[in-house]
């Protein structure tokens, strides 16, 4: 692999109408900056055109020689899938039918028990100099080959097709030697932390390793932390002395260090543990519980919940003293851990955990303004509790609060049964 791939300019061309009118978001660019992440190379520009020739054309023209350019969109069969045409006709490379496409394509419809659609017309021409990657989830093959200078890669616009082929893509583009080998990447999944509070957590070491490439960005769980050196002047020793520090800063704010999510986690480690988890939620109404059997396999530890949005429910079915409510309020830490309790026991599970918030926009008082949450965790031998101010609207108020109780799980399963999952330091967590 030639180091001179390194430092190529990337460019992304996204092609669609409901790009540009509001009714799609641009995921597809992610997914490429995603993949090709850690590879030594740097998204230059990212444009996002209708399905319009004229546009598709004048983009690809802003591209230069030595680029590598990623076109996503438009490769499909009806009259606006224009892409293959547009790039065959914008580099002068004439279209030709593949018989092995031709024959792939034939065969997928074959196995579904269906006539060739006219679409495998357009879908088996390549233009001269691509080779064709098959598609693993849908019918039109991403087309890959350096045409005028540019290295092309042409991606189907559906989701998922676009993903199935990037693996696949990246590969191939490695074995042509346009991208480099992937450089040496390490990645930190944290939770309950804000962003801000981890970026003033990593910044002495930050300052120390500042010739190492970090990023940070949101994920449904919390903030992930990647790190990679692939800036020359970083030496070979500086990442792993980075990761040995970054570790014991981080502490139990990660919760993996791979490509897993948080309830992948907290399944593992129950299953490794055989212990069983029930959910008692107010203000999160099942989402909890529908985040925990996400995964196949949840039937192993998860056995259900109880779903108490009204005051009524969570007299009647977990047994919170109506004076309780009365006196200290459905969001307080009384009816918080005795919700966990009570789910424990009546469902007859090792672990429960419980939350009851005011998620907005309407509800908040003074001393428990919106965003006020109580999350509570009932072990064998304990009940452990603590108040979150959560600090966005409704919505994400209601998703920080699904992070928040998936991740105590894991921190009392990863810290003991008798241990409380929260420390002092904890983002939006009041002092308890
Ligand atoms: P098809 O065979 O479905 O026509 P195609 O390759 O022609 O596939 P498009 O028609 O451009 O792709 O897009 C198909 C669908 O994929 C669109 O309806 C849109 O919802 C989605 N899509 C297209 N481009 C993007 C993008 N950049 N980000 C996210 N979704 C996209
Ligand atoms: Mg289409």
């Amino acid at each position: 692999m030639p180091d001179n791939a390194a430092g190529i300019p990337v460019k992304i061309i996204a092609v669609g109408d409901e790009l540009l009118e509001g009714r799609t978001a641009d995921t597809n660019s992610q997914r490429i900056q995603r993949a090709i992440g850690g590879h030594g190379v740097q998204v230059a520009l990212i444009q996002v055109v209708p399905d319009r020739p004229s546009d598709i054309v004048r983009a690809l023209d802003r591209t230069e020689d030595g680029d590598l350019v990623f076109v996503s969109g438009g490769l499909g069969s009806t009259p606006d899938d224009l892409t293959r045409e547009v790039v065959a006709d914008w580099a002068q490379a004439p279209l030709a039918e593949d018989p092995a496409v031709r024959a792939q394509l034939e065969q997928r419809w074959k196995k579904r028990g269906l006539k060739t659609s006219s679409g495998a017309d357009r879908q088996s021409q390549v233009p001269r100099g691509m080779k064709p990657v098959t598609n693993p989830v849908g019918s039109a093959p991403a087309l890959v080959g350096r045409l005028r200078g540019r290295m092309l890669v042409l991606l189907p616009g559906v989701p998922q097709e676009l993903e199935g082929l990037l693996k696949p893509v990246v590969l191939m583009l490695h074995d042509m030697g346009a991208l480099p080998q992937p450089s040496p990447t390490l990645l930190w999944r944290t939770a309950q932390a804000a962003e801000l509070n981890l970026v003033k957590t990593c910044a002495d070491i930050r300052a120390r390793y500042s010739n190492l490439d970090w990023s940070w960005w949101l994920t449904d769980w919390g903030v992930d932390i990647r790190l990679a050196s692939r800036s020359t002047t970083a030496g070979p020793g500086d990442l792993a002395a980075a990761e040995k520090e970054l570790d014991l800063v981080l502490g139990r704010l990660v919760y993996s260090r791979r490509m897993e999510s948080l309830p992948q986690v907290v399944q593992r480690l129950m299953l490794d543990r055989r212990r069983t988890l029930s959910v008692a939620e107010s203000c999160t109404a099942g989402l909890i519980g529908g985040r925990l059997t996400d995964q196949p396999g949840s039937s192993g530890f998860f056995r259900g919940g109880i779903l108490a949005y009204a005051d009524e429910i969570k007299k009647e079915q977990l047994g919170i003293p109506a004076a309780m409510l009365r006196e200290k309020g459905a969001v307080s830490r009384e009816t918080a851990e005795a919700m966990a309790t009570g789910c424990r026991g009546k469902i007859g599970t090792d672990y429960a955990v419980a939350v009851s918030g005011i998620s907005g926009p309407d509800g908040g008082t003074q001393a428990k303004p919106v965003g006020t949450t109580w999350v509570a965790v009932a072990t064998p031998v304990a009940v452990f509790s603590r108040q979150y101010r959560f600090p966005a609207d409704r919505q994400r108020n209601r998703l920080l609060t699904v992070a928040a109780a998936i991740d105590s799980v894991r921190r009392v399963l990863e810290g003991g049964d008798d241990k409380s999952p929260w420390a002092a330091d904890d983002s939006w967590c009041l002092p308890s």
